[in-house]
């Protein structure tokens, strides 16, 4: 397998890499198939289970270092031996499990040579970079098995677990794949949205009527029920449930279905009914004690968008329109997400007002013939956000890295202040390579010194940053921060006289609250 890794690693074509991982499944027992997926994809369990490794670097160079290489001494490594280990290492817990851990890895890289150590410490690292992602191993299981890419794709959308669908495809074949169902409790990856700031070409790749939804700033979240029983996951897949027993018992007592999978966005509500900044809502969802005090504190409200499965049905193939229909029918109208369907770009335009107004974050646009894809972005969903933006002065640049070697590419972003500049971010999106030179060359002109990869540069370039929405923070020196923060364009028309001031800054900061309610925690 280590060997396999280099051999990825060595190339960047992708049928190559199909064929490799084919060859390598081909050879390997029934057992092995499913750890030796996840390991080479970089990861030990599938993405819905949170158990992770939780090894420090430290205790890893204490554990290289010490490394007696006993190789001739002991059997060799098995990818059956390397998995269970690995899971043994995440499940301690408690005192002691450092020294745990670090006998339990002790005993791993006593065992493996040189190459193998070096696939170890990548995988425990979540730092594989051997260009094999989901979709590249999914091609090599469809290729070994001799079955469609497709078939493979769909099994690990319903079960979210690549190494138990590898087994499958290998030991079933395209009957096994065939018969794949989703599980109750398994969470299905959810579907996901382009962005847009334009109705009018939502409608028009949507073909005319079109469905509005409030885009709510809030958590997405899956809701699994059965009987009483009810387990709700995040966009990450993670097991929320614990966290939001408010939820939970919302659920049972106004859903109308026993046996359905929901989704929704959770959003914290502040006085008056208002949202609350996402902020808010993080500190409740990350709550793991005194969940019922903060219950009391920061109420929440769900929003309902979607109906993935009921009564025995997989209603994923579904159109828009019948999955709305069924969830219309058991769920209570005030549960649900507001909405319109039309094409006229007047009435979307009021009713982004009116989301805005209510302290939302814009509109999603769903194609009413869709059906839900999982794990998929297309244009079947739209973003559709107002945002704001800012004229500011790049006042430092860091070198960059990966595909952006060689530029100075992260830009630190500074508001007026008087005679000073503040900043207020960074950031390294929204620009073209030929925009991310021409920037590096400026900058290297406007240079005062340079620190660790840093280049500190004279308020000379300004650029307009669009972004979504003002924090407080204490990260900079403004004492605020921009959510999504990218540049949209430069401002070589201005100079950092004419770039937006802090007092601007700390004025549109209020006006979020116009609609937002605020809270102290
Ligand atoms: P993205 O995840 O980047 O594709 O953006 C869409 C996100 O908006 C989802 O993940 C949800 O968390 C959130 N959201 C808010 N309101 C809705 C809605 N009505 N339908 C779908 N997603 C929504």
């Amino acid at each position: 397998m280590a060997g396999l890794c280099k051999a990825l690693e060595a190339t960047t074509k992708r049928k190559e890499k199909s064929r490799l991982l084919a060859e390598f499944l081909h050879g390997l027992e029934p057992g092995e198939v499913a750890p030796a997926v996840l390991l080479v994809v970089g990861s030990i369990f599938p993405e819905f289970d949170p158990r992770a490794l939780e090894v420090g670097w430290s205790t890893m160079r204490r554990v290289l270092d010490g490394g007696k290489q006993t190789t001739l001494l002991n059997e060799p490594l098995t990818i059956d031996v390397v998995h269970k280990t690995l899971s043994s290492i995440a499940q301690t817990s408690g005192s002691g499990s450092r020294r745990l851990k670090s006998s339990l890895l002790e005993g791993l890289i006593s065992r493996a040579d040189p190459v193998e150590v070096e696939v170890l410490v990548r995988i425990i690292f979540k730092e594989m970079r051997i260009g094999v992602n989901e979709g590249v191993m999914l091609e090599g299981i469809a290729e070994a098995a001799g079955v469609k890419t497709g078939l493979v794709r769909r099994a690990l959308m319903l079960t979210g677990d690549l190494g138990e669908v590898a087994r499958i495809a290998l030991t079933e074949g395209e009957e096994g794949l065939g018969e794949v169902r989703m599980r109750m409790f398994v969470p299905l990856k959810p579907m996901l949205a382009s962005m847009s700031y334009d109705i009018a070409e939502v409608v028009e790749a949507h073909s005319g009527e079109t469905a509005f939804e409030y885009k709510f700033d809030g958590a997405r979240i899956q809701i699994h029920r059965q009987g009483d029983v009810v387990r709700i996951f995040s966009r990450r897949l993670s097991d929320v449930t614990e966290s939001i027993p408010d939820i939970v018992r919302l659920i049972r007592e106004s859903i109308g279905s026993e046996d359905a999978v929901l989704e929704g966005e959770v959003v914290a509500i502040g006085e008056g009914g208002k949202p609350l900044p996402f902020q808010d809502l993080m500190r409740r969802f990350r709550r793991v004690h005194e969940v019922e005090e903060m219950v009391e504190k920061i109420p929440l409200r769900l929003h309902l968008f979607d109906l993935l499965y009921m009564d025995g049905a997989l209603l994923i193939d579904e159109p828009y329109v019948e999955r709305w229909r069924l969830m219309e029918g058991v769920c209570p109208s005030e549960l649900l997400a507001e909405r319109i369907v039309t094409e006229d770009v007047g009435e979307v335009e009021a009713f982004l007002k009116r989301a805005m107004e209510a302290g939302h974050e814009g509109l999603m646009a769903k194609r009413l013939d869709s059906r839900y894809t999982p794990g998929v972005r297309g244009k079947r969903w739209f973003k559709i956000k107002p945002s704001e933006s800012l004229d500011l002065v790049v006042v430092a640049a860091d070198w960059g890295y990966g595909r952006r070697t060689g530029w100075l590419s992260n830009y630190h972003l500074a508001v007026r202040d008087g005679l000073e500049y503040r900043v207020i971010g960074k950031t390294f999106k929204g620009l073209t390579d030929e925009e991310f030179k021409w920037m590096t060359e400026r900058l290297e002109g406007l240079k005062v010194r340079e620190v660790k990869g840093t280049v500190h540069v004279r308020p000379g370039l300004v650029v307009e940053v669009a972004f979504n929405e003002i924090q407080r923070s204490r990260q900079y020196a403004s004492g605020y921060a921009l959510r999504f923060a990218r540049v949209t364009r430069i401002r070589e028309d201005m100079g950092p006289g004419d770039a937006d001031t802090l007092a601007r800054v700390g004025s549109l900061y209020e006006g979020q609250f116009r609609f937002k309610a605020k809270v102290e925690l």
